[in-house]
């Protein structure tokens, strides 16, 4: 007689918070097979990080499942909730709108996905490069040849960064927008000026508090360059003379224009009824 097998829980990490799904779901969500899960619980290490794949590399694989799975991440993301705070002082769950049935979100995703499957997350230079004809291409070759090598090499980083993983060594991933940053930090210390696009890896290091690194290729060989953060011009306080200043004091109202549209949203049911409350409390 074999060993009863031990009992599977399956979970989708949502704002870092398991969310227990059923095994059906999570299959066909996924859209994997019971094989996969066997191998995955075989090779998954203490810290839940997948051992190296040992197939054959193809790098086609990886793309689509990371994809997939920022896909449905961002679906889950932008499935309307009310915080727990509002429904239940005790839980730190987050509750959905009741009148949806998983198969009914798993039929939205479908959907969501269907009307996504433009040639996915194509970045402009891919794009223009598809669509140009041979003497186009072979003018911007070199920068898109250049572009795919980074492209490859910061998969690799993510990569092994994942297999770093422990108490001590974190993997956050997010989108950076330039436009959060602000431009005053674009001159090297060697006087080279930085487009804020161009930068691939940054490094702060705590006991430099007034710069910081940045590398313009993943390339090992690339080399760090600085930045100095502080305006040399400028008689400034030394670090422990610094206070930080709050951003806010209060709860932010919301803006005359901003009401309106939500209003019109409420009143068009485009947000369901069952948010009327929380909204009446800000609105
Ligand atoms: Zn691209």
């Amino acid at each position: 007689m074999r060993p009863r097998q031990a009992n599977k829980a399956f979970h989708f990490i949502v704002n870092g918070r398991p969310i227990r799904v059923c095994k059906p779901f999570f299959v066909s969500t996924l859209n994997i097979s019971d094989r996969v899960i066997r191998t995955v619980i075989q090779k998954c290490q203490n810290h839940g990080v997948l051992q190296n794949d040992r197939r054959g590399k193809h790098d086609n694989h990886t793309t689509t499942d990371e994809t997939l799975i920022s896909d449905i991440k961002t679906f889950i993301d932008s499935i309307p909730r009310v915080p727990s705070h509002y429904t239940r002082q005790t839980s730190t769950r987050e509750y959905i709108d009741g009148g949806k049935t998983i198969t009914d979100l798993f039929n939205d995703f479908k959907v969501a996905q269907e009307k996504n499957s433009k040639p996915y997350d194509q970045c402009d230079l891919c794009l223009q490069y598809t669509n140009s004809n041979a003497e186009q291409k072979s003018m911007i070759h070199d920068k898109y040849i250049a572009h795919i090598k980074e492209k490859k090499l910061s998969r690799n980083e993510k990569h092994d960064d994942r297999f770093k993983i422990d108490d001590k060594n974190k993997v956050l991933v997010f989108d950076m927008q330039a436009e959060d940053w602000g431009y005053n930090f674009n001159k090297t210390e060697d006087k080279n000026i930085l487009s804020w696009n161009d930068i691939k890896v940054i490094k702060v290091i705590k006991s430099e508090p007034f710069s910081f690194y940045v590398k313009t290729s993943y390339n090992k060989d690339a080399e760090f360059e600085k930045i100095n953060v502080r305006n040399k011009r400028k008689k400034l306080n030394p670090i422990s003379e610094l206070t930080t200043v709050k951003a806010y004091t209060g709860k932010q109202k919301l803006g005359e224009n901003k009401k309106k549209d939500l209003k019109e949203l409420l009143d068009k049911n485009l947000i369901p009824n069952f948010y009327k409350d929380f909204y009446d409390t800000i609105l």
